[in-house]
């Protein structure tokens, strides 16, 4: 007996044609209203589903497949002999393949001038509710929400049939969408300013929260494990990520990313494309142990490596500029292990150099002016039975930054100071860094005190063999007391940057004008928890 498709598409890509395959293969061809019509122009021979149901489309289209014809056509399972006697005993015929994809709520919703009630209009009911019932019933009826698996369908048909895995495939990728169908219109209307169900005008979602209810994630990979061993992993890509986000990443060479690779990489990578000149930067757990710029991209791994080269070891190090065969080398020389390295591309000779260490994660992530500076839009915490959402901490400085000492910063210091604070935007509170000349000197993160970041800074660049005379240090944060800002000057600190805005701020200038250093105030905090 010839198979039945019922095909009911509001985004009509690729149907025609696959349509026609689907007859040339002498499958019957049941349709709704907008989808029969362009199929029966092109000639097809289609039966509208009103003939099956003996009803008309009603109710402006809100009710038009929602019938027992067709879903005990759908859902009867072929290996129940009572399943297959009701249908016979009801005179309904079975439905072998169901082509359906849903009213574009997304589209819809992102326009400005998209009303509740236009939004309410394009919640598809039909669609979803026999998307899942061939779901449920996946190994008799093949279910297709994606145009892209056309082709696929097709030619598994033309071979021995559509296999069980197709199948499954198929219909776990059904439940995926009806469940971020749904979760996007819950978005929408949760977001909606309060009192929109009242209104008749255009009720766009708060603006604050754009991407929300855009935000369709799928499935990359699953991972060996998560953080640690015990933990289970996996990553999900945003539809449409930022084009100079990280999840936009090629991998060119080397081992499966692990989770704190792809963590770590993204921390490296943010960092890195904060700034305009050639820059590196080397992360340790979530954290810079090394960021700096220079003529090139050598020379700026040269500097950021010089930071802090014991925790270098087995890092994670980003470029804004195109890596070659020279910087590649001095890695090497240096026999520095590295996990993972990203810029926006490697060279074929930097690839060349790379050959021998084929471990090494190169990933290659495009970096547009245009949407270098854009970032993730949302920044995301997952807290027990919850979830904390902010727009991302993207911007350096909010107002101005006003000079508070008797003494101005030279130009030099200034420079040093901007680069610094740019720094510890990207170091885990409390964040202190010394920085000179377009390079960080000592990082200190991560502590429950300020003045204990501060120490650790400074015996950091001990080990290191730097000093800290005439360096520059930005702190994510005020200082409280003046006991912090004096740690810094001791270890060497001739300017200093950080928000102000403390009780004691009057305390913490005369501090500083009675240590002879100049200070400036960003009126910008940078937490980084
Ligand atoms: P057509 O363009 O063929 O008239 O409509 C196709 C759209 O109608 C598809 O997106 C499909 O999901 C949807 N649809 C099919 N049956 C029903 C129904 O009974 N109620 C509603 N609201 N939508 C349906």
């Amino acid at each position: 007996m010839a198979l039945t498709a019922l095909l009911s598409v509001s985004d009509k890509t690729g149907i025609v044609e696959f349509a026609q395959a689907l007859n040339a293969q002498g499958v019957r061809l049941l349709s709704t209203g907008g989808t029969a019509k362009l199929l029966a122009e092109k000639g097809l021979p289609v039966t509208e589903v009103s003939e099956i149901t003996g009803f008309p489309e009603m109710l402006d289209g809100r009710v038009k497949t929602l019938h027992p014809r067709v879903h005990g056509g759908i859902l009867a399972r072929r290996d129940l002999p009572e399943h297959m006697a009701a249908l016979k005993e009801h005179g309904i015929d079975t439905i072998d393949m169901l082509v359906v994809n849903l009213y574009p709520f997304a589209q819809a919703t992102a326009k400005a001038d998209c009303t509740l009630e236009n939004a309410i209009e394009n919640i598809d009911i039909g669609g979803p509710t026999m998307l899942r019932a061939a779901a449920k019933n996946w190994q008799d009826v093949a279910v297709i929400i994606d145009p892209v698996d056309y082709e696929q369908v097709l030619s598994e048909m033309k071979a021995n049939g559509i296999t069980r895995s197709t199948k499954f495939m198929l219909a776990k990728k059904v439940f995926a969408h009806t469940a971020a169908y749904d979760g996007m219109i819950t978005n929408y209307l949760t977001a909606l300013e309060a009192g929109a169900e009242l209104a008749t005008e255009a009720v766009p979602a708060r603006a604050e929260y754009p991407a929300v209810y855009n935000l369709q994630l799928h499935k990359v990979q699953g991972m060996r494990y998560g953080e640690n061993p015990h933990q289970s992993a996996a990553f999900y890509r945003e539809a449409a990520p930022v084009v100079s986000t990280l999840a936009n990443w090629t991998q060119i060479q080397g081992k499966e990313l692990s989770f704190n690779n792809i963590a770590d990489a993204d921390a490296a990578w943010e960092c890195v494309k904060a700034f305009e000149a050639p820059a590196c930067v080397i992360i340790k757990h979530a954290n810079p142990c090394g960021v700096a710029v220079g003529a090139g991209p050598l020379e700026a791994y040269t500097k950021a490596l010089k930071t802090d080269p014991t925790s270098a070891f087995g890092g994670i190090m980003a470029f804004n500029r195109v890596v070659d065969a020279d910087v590649i080398e001095a890695i090497n020389a240096n026999k520095q292990f590295v996990e993972v390295v990203i810029a926006p591309k490697f060279t074929d000779a930097a690839r060349a150099a790379y050959a021998s260490k084929q471990n090494v994660r190169l990933l290659e992530v495009p970096l547009d002016d245009a949407t270098r500076k854009l970032g993730n839009a949302l920044d995301f915490k997952r807290v027990g039975g919850g979830m904390l959402l902010q727009s991302a901490d993207a911007i350096d400085i909010v107002g101005d930054i006003k000079v508070v000492t008797q003494l101005q910063p030279t130009e030099q210091q200034m420079k040093d100071m901007l680069f610094a604070w740019t720094v510890a935007r990207f170091v885990k509170s409390n964040a202190i860094v010394f920085c000179k000349d377009g390079m960080t000197m000592g990082v200190g993160a991560g502590q429950m005190s300020r003045l204990d970041s501060a120490r650790i800074a400074s015996i950091k660049a001990g080990h290191a063999g730097l000093t800290l005379q005439g360096t520059a240090v930005a702190s994510d944060a005020f200082f409280p007391f003046r006991d912090g800002l004096d740690v810094v000057v001791d270890a060497g600190a001739t300017c200093v940057i950080h928000p102000g805005g403390s009780m004691r701020d009057d305390e913490v200038i005369a501090a500083a004008n009675e240590r002879g250093i100049a200070m400036v105030f960003t009126g910008t905090r940078h937490f980084r928890h």
